[in-house]
C-alpha cells in the first residue's frame, strides 16, 4: 500500500466509523502524506496520526472543544507538530476532548461526547478521550494527547491501549493550549508500547520556545524494549492497592507475580499524602487555569458575543456564552483560591502539600526504579453517570494526579479485562527516567 492510499483509506474509515464514536472534531478530508517520503531517515514516514484538539496546527482548526474557539484557525504549528511534520507523519485531523482538557470523560465537549469503542454506552475517559477512542477503535495507530492530571493515562486505561505522560520538561508545551502550566505535558497514545516509544523519540527534546524545557539529551526510547526485568526494583504503594477492589487487585497481583518470576524485586511502599492529592491538584490546576484563560476576552481570540453595549459587556457576554459549565466552575474556583483573602488558606497550602507529595516520591525512588499500581479505581463508567456530580468526577483522578504534581513520567499499559472492559496498570519512574517506564510496560505487554 502507498502512503497516499493509506491516507485516503484512513480518512474514509474515520468518516464511516466516527458516526458512532464521535472521536474527531476536525478531519482533513484531503489529508496527504508529505512529499518525497524518506523511509531510510524517517521510520514512520507516511503513518497517519491523530492530534488532540488543544495542540495548535497551522491552517487546521484548533478548538480545545470550546465554543469560544470553535472557529479558531492557528497561524503556526506547535513544536510537536513541526517535529511530526519533519518526520513526515500524515496529519489526518484533530480529536475530541473535554473543553480545555478539563474533565475525565470527554463529556464536557462543545462537540458532544465521545463513545468508548469497547461499549458505546461507556465514556472513553478524558480529557484525551477522542485520541484514545481513535486508537482503540482502529482509526489510527497513534495519537497525541495532553496530560495535566491523568488525561492521557486514564483514557488509555479505559480503552485498553498504552499511553505515556513524559517527564515535565521532556516535550515542548509551545503551541499546547494552556490549562495548568506547571502540570501540562504532551504525550503519546498507541495500541503498542513500541509505537509510543517511536513517536516520543520524534516529539521529545529541547525547545527555545518553552523555557521550562530540559536541554538534556533524549535517549532512543526503543532501546528499552525487549529487555529483561531481572533486578528491577518495583514499588507497589499500599494506598493505590487499597483504592481498587477484588477483581482489579487480582489482575495487578498476577502481573506482580510475573515480574517476580522474571527476577524483579517487589517492595511494598507507602505514598502517605495520597489522600490529599485531589484537593491539592484541583486548587493548583484551577488557579493556573483561571489565569491562563484570561486571554479569552472576545477581542483577541475566537468567539465574540453580539449586541454588546460597552467593553465590559464584550468581556462578560463573550466569556459567559463561550465557556461551558465545567470551565466556568474551574475559573471561579481558581480565582477564589488566588484571591487576597483566600490565597494563604488555599493556594499556599496546596503548594506546600505539593512539596510533601514530591518528597513521598523522592523517598521511594531512592530505593526503587519504578512504581506499579492501578491507573484508575474502576473501569470505564457509563455516559451520563457522573457528569452531573463534579466531586465524584474529580475523585476519579486520585491515582493519576500525583505524577503531574511531581513532574515525573507515568504511563498506563493494558492489564486485562474487568467485566468485559479494559483495565490499566500505571507505571511511574523518577524524572527523566522514561526508559524504565518503557522497559516495564513492554514486559507487561509481552506477558499479556
Ligand atoms: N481530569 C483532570 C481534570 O479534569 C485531569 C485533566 C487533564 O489531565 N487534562 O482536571
Amino acid at each position: 500500500i502507498t502512503a497516499d492510499q493509506l491516507a485516503k483509506d484512513t480518512v474514509a474509515n474515520i468518516k464511516d466509523t466516527d458516526k458512532k464514536l464521535n472521536a474527531w472534531i476536525t478531519v482533513d478530508e484531503d489529508a496527504k502524506p508529505a512529499e518525497n517520503l524518506d523511509f531510510a531517515k524517517n521510520k514512520l514516514a507516511g503513518i497517519p496520526i491523530a492530534i488532540k484538539d488543544n495542540i495548535v496546527t497551522n491552517g487546521m482548526k484548533t478548538t480545545a472543544a470550546s465554543h469560544i474557539l470553535d472557529n479558531f484557525m492557528p497561524m503556526y504549528d506547535a513544536t510537536v507538530i513541526s517535529k511530526l511534520k519533519k518526520a513526515q507523519f500524515t496529519l489526518v485531523g484533530k480529536t475530541n476532548m473535554d473543553e480545555f482538557a478539563m474533565g475525565s470523560s470527554t463529556e464536557h465537549s462543545y462537540f458532544g461526547a465521545t463513545h468508548n469503542p469497547w461499549n458505546l454506552d461507556k465514556v472513553p475517559g478524558g480529557s484525551s478521550g477522542g485520541s484514545a477512542a481513535a486508537v482503540a477503535g482502529g482509526q489510527v495507530v497513534a495519537a497525541l494527547g495532553s496530560d495535566t492530571g491523568g488525561s492521557i493515562r486514564q483514557p488509555a486505561a479505559f480503552n485498553g491501549i498504552f499511553g505515556i505522560k513524559p517527564t515535565y520538561g521532556r516535550v515542548s508545551r509551545w503551541g499546547l493550549i494552556a490549562f495548568g502550566s506547571s502540570l501540562d505535558q504532551i504525550g503519546v497514545m498507541s495500541k503498542r508500547v513500541k509505537d509510543s516509544a517511536e513517536v516520543l523519540n520524534v516529539i521529545a527534546g529541547s525547545d527555545d520556545h518553552d523555557s521550562t524545557m530540559s536541554t538534556r539529551e533524549v535517549p532512543d526510547f526503543t532501546k528499552f524494549l525487549g529487555q529483561d526485568v531481572k533486578g528491577l526494583r518495583v514499588a507497589v504503594p499500599k494506598e493505590y492497592m487499597d483504592a481498587v477492589d477484588g477483581k482489579m487487585r487480582e489482575l495487578i497481583q498476577k502481573q506482580i507475580d510475573l515480574l517476580k518470576d522474571a527476577g524483579a524485586i517487589i517492595n511494598e511502599v507507602s505514598l502517605p499524602h495520597t489522600k490529599y492529592v485531589v484537593p491539592t491538584y484541583y486548587i493548583i490546576a484551577s488557579s493556573e487555569a483561571s489565569s491562563n484563560l484570561q486571554r479569552y476576552d472576545g477581542i483577541r481570540y475566537g468567539y465574540r458575543a453580539k449586541d454588546t453595549k460597552n467593553l465590559l459587556d464584550v468581556y462578560v457576554k463573550s466569556r459567559s456564552e463561550g465557556f461551558g459549565t465545567e470551565v466556568k466552575r474551574r475559573i471561579m474556583l481558581g480565582s477564589f483560591a488566588l484571591s487576597a483573602g483566600s490565597y494563604d488558606k488555599f493556594f499556599r497550602q496546596a503548594a506546600k502539600v505539593r512539596t510533601l507529595i514530591c518528597q513521598d516520591f523522592d523517598k521511594i525512588f531512592a530505593e526503587n526504579d519504578v512504581i506499579l499500581g492501578p491507573t484508575t479505581t474502576e473501569p470505564a463508567f457509563g455516559i451520563g453517570e457522573e457528569v452531573s456530580d463534579p466531586i465524584k468526577m474529580y475523585n476519579n483522578d486520585i491515582l493519576t494526579i500525583s505524577a503531574n504534581l511531581a513532574g515525573i513520567p507515568a504511563a498506563s499499559v493494558p492489564a486485562g479485562l474487568v467485566d468485559g472492559m479494559p483495565f490499566g496498570l500505571q507505571i511511574m519512574a523518577k524524572r527523566f527516567d522514561e526508559g524504565n517506564v518503557f522497559k516495564t510496560a513492554d514486559f507487561i505487554e509481552r506477558s499479556n
